[in-house]
């Protein structure tokens, strides 16, 4: 009788016991896997994501409808990069930019110019912007393959910005350089406490058509455009010495010009004529004023067809920057 109750007991622990074991067994098992997935999913997304500590959003003002737009940085730069630079330049190039983009942005954030905003999308004031949006209906083809290369270039360069004496810098850039940089002293007047603002020369920025263009004008065109400025101007264009380059700028651009009874600076020049830049020649023919310019914007900081040729020739965003901002050191932004 005993034997019979000993096999009844064994014939539960095979038929219930054991198997019910077993499944905890496993189960635990399973548990222990799945908590080592979540663990490398976890490793993992640290990994992809820079957390900014304090820059991980920022204040965005469009400035055609004065609102204020709460915006993460890396998606703000995406619209940024992919508005400032023509998406087909070189990778490296646009994650030049994409680090130049992000310093200029900290840069503005640490120093306002706007009351409720830390930035603006206004070109002309602070930094382009673009709606994803708008960018993808003004590509004529492979939209997402592009958007994703800017999306790229921003994530792999996370967290980096350029610093000089461990500050971010005031990152200037700039279309074509026309082969040399300028120095801000020579734009604006000031920006010798920015001694990593220096002239330097990049080769084949001639092959962008950027780089040379042309405005010519009757006579009567400009001495109307210099009356907007200077109303009791005059100019005898018959004499040779009434327009006359009279000084250029370290980088070779000009610095003053004499229009008949006044002399304006190249800057000037540049806005009164609407040139691309103020490094230009200027030839009289009959009844007409012809300036020939070379590059396209102010000249300060990086130049960005200059950035592109350099990556054609092999380097790279960091060799990029360093050769047109002098002395700097790209660091993470939450190390400084
Ligand atoms: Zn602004």
């Amino acid at each position: 009788m005993k034997k019979v109750f000993i096999y009844f007991i064994a014939f539960l622990f095979i038929c219930f016991i054991l198997p019910a074991l077993l499944t905890k067994f496993e189960m635990s098992a399973n548990i222990e896997t799945s908590s080592n997935e979540t663990q490398e999913n976890e490793a993992k997304t640290s990994e992809e994501e820079y957390v900014y500590n304090k820059y991980g959003t920022i204040k965005l003002l469009h400035a055609d409808t004065n609102e204020v737009e709460e915006v993460e940085l890396d998606t703000y730069l995406c619209n940024v990069v992919s508005a400032e630079m023509p998406v087909d330049f070189e990778k490296e190039a646009l994650k030049a930019q994409a680090i130049v983009a992000r310093t200029y942005t900290i840069y503005k954030i640490n120093n306002k110019k706007h009351d409720n905003a830390d930035i603006c999308d206004d070109s002309t004031c602070c930094q382009a912007w673009i709606s994803k949006e708008d960018r993808l209906a003004r590509w004529a083809d492979n939209k997402e393959e592009k958007w994703a290369k800017i999306e790229e270039c921003v994530n792999e360069t996370k967290g980096k910005i350029i610093t000089y004496n461990n500050q971010p810098i005031n990152a200037f850039f700039h279309s074509n350089s026309g082969g040399k940089t300028e120095l801000p002293v020579d734009v604006w007047g000031g920006g010798t406490n920015m001694p990593y603002l220096q002239v330097v020369e990049t080769s084949g920025e001639d092959g962008y058509t950027q780089y040379n263009s042309e405005v010519e004008l009757t006579n009567e065109e400009v001495l109307e455009k210099l009356k907007t400025k200077y109303s009791d101007i005059q100019i005898d264009f018959n004499n040779e010495e009434d327009i006359k380059i009279l000084e250029y700028t370290t980088s070779g651009r000009v610095k003053t010009i004499k229009f008949g009874n006044h002399e304006i600076s190249g800057t000037e020049a540049r806005s009164i004529f609407g040139l691309r830049a103020t490094n230009f020649q200027i030839t009289k023919t009959e009844g007409k004023v012809k300036f020939t310019v070379v590059g396209y914007g102010h000249g300060v900081g990086m130049s960005q067809t200059g950035a592109d040729s350099m990556a054609k020739n092999g380097s790279t965003a960091e060799d990029i920057i360093k050769h047109f901002y002098v002395g700097v050191e790209i660091k993470e932004v939450n190390s400084i």
